[in-house]
This record gives C-alpha cells, sequence and structure tokens, in this order.
C-alpha cells in the first residue's frame, strides 16, 4: 500500500507516514485529515512513496482527502520549503501558518454560495400600501421590488434582517443561493483614474523596473518623502496588469489606510482586493480564492498577504521596505521582504522595495549588486523639501514639554491656517506616577517596569504586559496620598494644550484613541477634512500619511533614543526622525520641522539634520563592518524563559557548550550569552538570550541545522520555554 508522508502543524522537525487506503488519492499540496495521538488533525501532503522508515504494519491510514489538487502554487511551495529550512521552523507548522484559517480548519477551498434575497411573486402582486403599518418591513419590500439584495449588504441599505425574515414568513420574500460571479477582468482591464505627469527622475525608475519586468530583478526605489513612490508603482503596475498578470502590494500594518487603497481603486478598472485585520475568516478566504483563480487585478495586504497564492502574479511591491512590521515577532519569526525577494526569484518575476529610509540590510545588498537602487531625490509636484531646526532645551522653562519658541511656532503656522503636528512616542497621561513623600514608583510585578499612568480610564497600565489595576489612592509604602505622576504623555499633551490654544481643535492618534474599529480610519479623514489643527501622535502618525496642510512637524522628546543599548537604534530613530519630519510641507506650501533636544550636538542627530538620511546611513554601514555587525555577520538568536530565573540560563549554557563542541564550529563563530534579554522580565517569566554570530550565514545554518535535532534532548530544554530567531530585529 502507498505510504503518504504528511506535515502537522506540531513542533517537530519531521514529517509522518500514513498509509493510503485503496481508492484514495492525493497529490503533494493537498490537505489530509489523519489521526494523531488521540485526535484528528489535518496535515499537508509533501510526498507519497512505497516506503516508510517505520514499520508498515503500526502506520495508521488517512482518514480523509480535502483536497484534489495542491493548495499552493509550485514557487509557493518552493518558498515555503526553503523558508522551513532557513528559519529552523518545522515545516507542517510553516505549510498550514500560509493558509487561511478556514483551511487550516478543513473548510472547503472554494466560495461560499451567497444569500440573495428576492421578492417571490405573492410578494410582487401584493401592494406595498398593505404593509404599511410595518414601515421596516414595506421600506425592505419597496426595495426588494426594485432587484435582489444580497445577504451581506443588507446592512449597508439600511435594512434589517428581522424585517426580511418577516416578510418571508408572509411568502412575499425568500432566499435563494447563487455562484459566486467569476470575472475576467483581463478582457476589459483600463486605465479609469488620472495619470500624472511622471517628472524625470520617476520615469526614469519607471522605464527601467519596465524594461525588466518579464524576468527576476529586485529593485530599492529609496526615494525622499514626498517624492511620489506610489506613483512609481502605480505607473509599473498599469503595465504589469495590461500584460493580464496579477500584482501583490504590501504595506506596513498602519499603512493600509482607505487613502492608500483609494489610490490603487481609482486608478485601474482591475479588481483590487485588501487583506487587513478587519476582515471575517471568510472574507479572507475569498480573498485568497479570488487570487489565485486570477479574478484579483491587486492584492494589498500586510505582512501575511506575502503567503497569497496567485494565478499570474507578475510583480511584488512592498512599500516602506525598512517598516519592521514585516518581521513576524512570535511563533514563525519570518522577515517578509526576505521571503518576498526570495519569492520574486522563485516566481521569475520583478520585485520593488520602496521607501525613504531604506534598511542598512536592503542597502547592503545594494552594494552587492543583489538589488538595484532607483533614486528620487526630489519631492513630486510643487512640494519643497522642509527646513530643519534643531531647538536646545537646556535650561529653558517648559510647559507640558513644549519650550516657549515652539508654542511660538506653533501660533505662527496655526494662523497661517496650516496644520501643526507634535510628535511623542508615550502613549498615556504620564510614563510613571510616584509619591512625593517617600518616592515609592508604581510598578509592575510582573515586568518590573513603571506603569504607565492613564488619567482618563483612572488606571495604571503595564506596556509590556499590558495588565491593568485601578490608581491607588494612597501610598502603599508610606500611606501619603500625595501621587503625582512623572513625564508627559501623549494623553496629557493633549488636555494641557487645550488650555493654550483655545479654539484650537486637537486630534490624538495612538493607540488608546484608536482602538475601536474604524475609529483611526475616522480619525485620518478628520484629519484631511481639516477639522483637526493640532494633530498628538505617536508613530501611528509617522509613516505613509500625506497630510497636505500640516506645515510644521516637531518632535518634542526623543533624547532617549540617542542612548540605547540596541545597535540598531540608530538606525531606527534616524528612520522615524525622517519619516516624520516628512510629513511637514508635502505640498506646495513649505514646511518646518522642530527637533527638541538637550543634546543638540549629538553626533547622530548632526549628521541627520546637516546631511540626510543616505550620509547617515553610509557612515553607520561602515562603523557596522568595522565592528563585524550584520549586515556583515549573520545574527541567531536563541531566547529562552523560565519563571525562577534558574533553568534559563542554564539551558542557554548547555545550548553553548553543545554548539561549541559541534565539529562544523569554526574560529568565526563569535558566542554572546547566556545574558539577561534586554527587557529582563515579562509577565512573570525571566527571559536570557544566547547570541551566535559569524561571518558566513551559510556557515551558521549549518551549524543550527546539525544542532536542532539534539537541541531538544538538552537536559533542561523541557524545563524553559525556548525560541530561536534567525535575522533577529532586537537583540
Ligand atoms: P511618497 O510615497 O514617495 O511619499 P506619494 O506617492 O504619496 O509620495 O506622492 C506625494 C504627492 O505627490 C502625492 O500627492 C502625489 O499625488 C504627488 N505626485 C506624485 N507624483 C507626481 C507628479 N509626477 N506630478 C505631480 N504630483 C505628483
Ligand atoms: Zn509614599
Ligand atoms: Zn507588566
Amino acid at each position: 500500500m502507498p505510504v503518504a508522508h504528511v506535515a502537522l502543524p506540531v513542533p517537530l522537525n519531521r514529517t509522518f507516514d500514513y498509509l493510503l487506503p485503496p481508492g484514495m488519492q492525493v497529490v503533494p499540496g493537498c490537505r489530509v485529515s489523519v489521526p494523531f495521538g488521540k485526535r484528528e488533525a489535518i496535515g499537508i501532503v509533501t510526498g507519497v512513496s512505497d516506503t516508510s522508515d517505520f514499520p508498515i504494519e503500526k502506520l495508521k491510514p488517512v482518514a480523509a482527502v480535502l483536497d484534489n489538487r495542491s493548495l499552493y502554487t509550485q514557487d509557493l511551495w518552493r518558498v515555503l520549503h526553503w523558508a522551513a529550512e532557513y528559519y529552523h521552523f518545522p515545516l507542517g507548522e510553516v505549510l498550514l501558518h500560509a493558509l487561511p484559517v478556514l483551511l487550516r480548519q478543513g473548510k472547503p477551498a472554494e466560495l461560499t454560495p451567497l444569500w440573495q434575497w428576492f421578492a417571490t411573486e405573492q410578494g410582487r402582486a401584493t401592494p406595498l400600501d398593505s404593509l404599511k403599518r410595518a414601515p421596516k418591513q414595506q421600506q425592505a419590500m419597496a426595495a426588494l421590488l426594485q432587484g435582489k439584495i444580497y445577504r451581506h449588504q443588507v446592512s449597508h441599505l439600511d435594512l434589517n434582517e428581522a424585517a426580511l425574515q418577516a416578510l418571508r414568513a408572509k411568502s412575499l420574500a425568500d432566499l435563494q443561493s447563487v455562484a459566486p460571479l467569476t470575472q475576467d477582468w483581463r478582457k476589459d482591464f483600463s486605465v479609469i483614474g488620472e495619470r500624472l505627469r511622471l517628472n524625470t527622475e520617476q520615469a526614469t525608475a519607471v522605464g527601467a523596473i519596465r524594461s525588466e519586468d518579464q524576468q527576476f530583478s529586485a529593485w530599492l526605489l529609496a526615494g525622499v518623502t514626498g517624492s511620489g513612490k506610489t506613483e512609481v508603482y502605480l505607473s509599473v503596475l498599469e503595465n504589469i496588469l495590461a500584460q493580464g498578470r496579477q500584482a501583490l502590494v504590501m504595506v506596513p500594518e498602519i499603512g493600509l489606510t482607505p487613502q492608500t487603497i483609494a489610490r490603487f481603486r481609482e486608478r485601474f478598472s482591475a479588481p483590487v482586493d485588501v487583506l487587513h485585520s478587519g476582515l471575517n475568516d471568510s472574507e479572507r478566504l475569498a480573498v485568497w480564492l479570488r487570487a489565485r483563480n486570477g479574478e484579483a487585478g491587486i492584492v494589498i495586504g500586510t505582512r501575511s498577504s506575502l503567503f497569497t497564492p496567485f494565478a499570474r502574479l507578475g510583480v511584488i511591491i512592498i512599500d516602506e521596505e525598512h517598516d519592521s512590521s514585516y518581521k513576524q515577532q512570535e511563533g514563525w519569526r519570518y522577515h517578509a521582504r526576505d521571503l518576498a525577494v526570495f519569492r520574486a526569484h522563485a516566481e521569475n518575476i520583478p520585485i520593488i522595495m520602496g521607501s525613504a529610509t531604506p534598511a542598512l540590510e536592503t542597502l547592503h545588498n545594494v552594494q552587492l549588486g543583489k538589488y538595484r537602487k532607483l533614486t528620487l531625490t526630489k519631492r513630486a509636484g510643487n512640494a519643497k523639501p522642509p527646513v530643519h531646526h534643531l531647538l536646545d532645551l537646556k535650561g529653558m522653562p517648559l510647559k507640558v514639554g513644549l519650550s516657549q519658541p515652539l508654542i511660538q511656532r506653533m501660533q505662527q503656522h496655526l494662523k497661517a491656517d496650516n496644520q501643526v503636528m507634535l510628535f511623542l512616542n508615550r502613549r498615556g497621561y504620564s510614563p510613571a506616577l510616584l509619591c512625593h513623600e517617600c518616592g515609592w514608583i508604581a510598578e509592575c510585578q510582573r515586568c518590573d517596569h513603571y506603569y504607565t499612568f492613564h488619567q482618563n480610564h483612572r488606571q495604571l497600565r503595564c506596556h509590556h504586559c499590558d495588565s491593568q489595576r485601578p490608581v491607588p489612592h494612597q501610598c502603599p509604602q508610606c500611606g501619603s496620598t500625595q501621587l503625582v505622576s512623572v513625564g508627559v504623555g501623549t494623553e496629557q499633551l493633549e488636555n494641557e494644550l487645550a488650555p493654550l490654544f483655545p479654539d484650537t481643535p486637537i486630534t490624538r492618534i495612538d493607540r488608546d484613541t484608536t482602538s475601536r474599529k474604524g475609529s483611526l480610519e475616522q480619525h485620518l479623514a478628520e484629519v484631511h477634512r481639516g477639522g483637526a489643527r493640532i494633530l498628538i501622535g505617536t508613530q501611528m502618525l509617522a509613516k505613509g500619511h500625506h497630510f497636505p496642510d500640516v506645515t510644521l512637524v516637531s518632535l518634542l522628546d526623543v533624547d532617549g533614543a540617542l542612548f540605547s543599548a540596541d545597535f540598531r537604534s540608530a538606525e531606527r530613530f534616524a528612520q522615524l526622525y525622517t519619516q516624520v519630519s516628512g510629513r511637514a510641507g508635502r505640498a506646495g506650501k513649505k514646511g518646518e520641522v522642530v527637533l527638541q533636544t538637550h543634546h543638540p550636538d549629538h553626533p547622530l542627530l548632526q549628521v541627520l539634520l546637516h546631511q540626510g538620511y543616505e550620509a547617515f546611513s553610509k557612515q553607520t554601514l561602515e562603523e557596522r563592518k568595522s565592528v563585524f555587525l550584520p549586515p556583515f555577520t549573520s545574527h541567531v538568536l536563541f531566547r529562552s524563559e523560565d519563571h525562577d530565573n534558574r533553568q534559563s540560563a542554564l539551558f542557554l549554557q548547555q545550548l553553548r557548550n553543545l554548539l561549541e563542541s559541534s565539529p562544523l564550529k569554526d574560529d568565526s563563530l563569535w558566542i554572546l550569552g547566556p545574558v539577561p534579554a534586554l527587557q529582563a522580565k515579562r509577565s512573570g517569566r525571566f527571559r536570557w538570550q544566547l547570541l551566535l554570530q559569524h561571518p558566513s550565514r551559510k556557515v551558521l545554518q549549518h551549524l543550527i541545522k546539525s544542532s536542532m535535532p539534539l537541541i531538544g534532548s538538552l537536559p533542561q530544554a523541557k524545563k524553559v520555554k525556548w525560541t530561536l530567531d534567525v535575522d533577529p530585529i532586537d537583540n
């Protein structure tokens, strides 16, 4: 009897063998349901053969075959296999992770029929007037007499389901299922929106990409903020879509705004599907299926949209390629940009990575000749680059963190009827609450970290573990009632700004004000309408947004970033600064950026402000090279957590010994640790780490691959929760 090799979503790095009963047929990439322990599990067939490494008589049979074809395109199949190896993550988990939830659960891989309300013959014959005592029903009936109504559109039309059900009970209306429409957008593809006249740099970029859009080519589109990168994407897309090919456009988590989506929808007749967090599982599956059938022209989505199968993928675009949200930070810790490049290569199509602040990794790949760089140095249209000012805070009196010169500038800009944006990357009322009598500070015991005071909710919240508790009335240490807030967060800034700027509408955009579904969109719309004059925001406001009337941007307190222990913090700060300041003066109006600091002479600020991001990145790459840091070396980080702060260090030491005794270890391997993680305690767990560094990614990969099977049997392995992070972005 043939044997099916099945990858299951379990933390074991192997496949499992099952017998294929007569008459059952499988192909690699299809789902099967199989007995696993005491339960049934859904797995992916990776191959079929006549033999097994296990005694045949011990094998159990496959319970059911769920698909008659592979759920993966050939290229995606290759990408996922490669990724499982590269990230040392179990193939079964990787393969299932790449599927929409409903498919992981075993639901059929086909579009579910849609339900439609219609008026029955009796309904057509009944005069509407007879329903006048039930206005809702009358309204619904009137609508039905105009035409059939899809069930999922009932609420959009301001009708309600109960009224329709009532009509159904009276036999005036009924439901029918209809097969979803499949349409081929290719036949009458056209550009419906207005094309902008490309400037020379844009045209050069488009020309270069178009000339090679039939094969793999990797492009870095390095364009300053407001230089019209989206217009370049759209021009490239036009060509691809006109050839009947599809496109994947990836954006950072907070970049998926209605504004962005609209720019793509308004330009082309081809359908644009969006994968965002507001979709339910069946909507996600629907997008997945439409892309696979070729019905979607463009799919826009965040990190995980990378796994969308396409019938005819023609290009991948990654906007804001430096953004950290492309890196998955739990479970399978992949980097979507890196995988996207691999996918483009497998599919033999171009990939465009756009950013005003390219990641140093990406710039390094340009230096190596792996990616080619296209540059947009000027802002598009009439917009001019903003003017930068450093404001030395030393000795200056501050009002809620604002210096007098800044307040004056704000008044000038507001008077000229422009908008002002204040950037403060700290939400809540204040980052700490302390006792004025004895100095006690409210601290989250589970994280050894100060609680943030949230005045509006009368709560203390830990921003590390999300735990919260009511604000105490008295100091638990000395009983004093003199508890005072220290430092300024966005909530306080908003409250205190109102009296300083009377009659000036203020909008705050941070995680607290946008947690409700749709509220971010509302806030953004408010800003665009011009309703808000002062915008306060955390890094949610930093990226991608195009607010034409913002002419003054100020960063209130960023000094912390200048003195961080993480070697990547300079890069992150430079990106943040450049992105935030890029919000100023994006239309015809002149923009200004004011950075408040106690360290105006800090070399990082000097380079950034006087020479810009490019100079900064060149210099920083040189530094990284001289001290053997990524991207000139490769990193793999092992993390381990425990409850008593004893097991993890022990486990990582055992792991270190294991690696050091490997025959694959050479003199270039550098191991740091075990050391406590930067955030050494979180949610009651103690965190330790072990960092491996090697100039050759290949050597490091081999070493880890050969050691993986042994790690699980280290004495302490079962007593800790350990994970492995290839190319970590925070360590
Ligand atoms: P980026 O993504 O590079 O920050 P955008 O693509 O959002 O920039 O473009 C910034 C603004 O410039 C937008 O309002 C866009 O419509 C406008 N724009 C882009 N290209 C042109 C062009 N060639 N001519 C005139 N305006 C342009
Ligand atoms: Zn006290
Ligand atoms: Zn906590």
